[in-house]
């Protein structure tokens, strides 16, 4: 399979509520196929207020993930969410190329 979308990526929503938006990927969960991104997917959750420590009560907002198939990489090179197919480099390394612009990520 090939490895789209990375940790620290920014990458666009393209489908859903949120599409559209953009945000970086704070973590993955490669075995659910799903991705934290920072501000994206925002749940108000009701916290109640615990007696016995100091921890206030009231409205957290939380990060859901996002399953992988809603999300695509936005390429540094042309700034749009893209495609990717991966290439190898001359020293073996595996490099994510741009289907657009044929830049490469980091
Ligand atoms: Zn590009």
């Amino acid at each position: 399979m090939i490895i789209r979308i990375k940790r620290d990526d920014l990458v666009e929503v393209i489908r859903g509520r949120d599409k559209g938006k953009r945000g970086t990927v704070q973590q993955i969960s490669s075995k659910d196929s799903l991705a934290f991104i920072e501000g994206i997917n925002l749940v108000k959750r009701h916290q109640k207020a615990t007696g016995t420590t100091t921890q206030q009560g009231g409205i957290i907002s939380i990060e859901k993930p996002l399953p992988l198939f809603k999300l695509m990489p936005v390429c540094p090179s042309c700034d749009k969410a893209t495609r990717v197919t991966v290439r190898v480099l001359d020293d073996g390394t595996k490099a994510r190329i741009c289907k657009r612009c044929d830049g490469m990520f980091s």
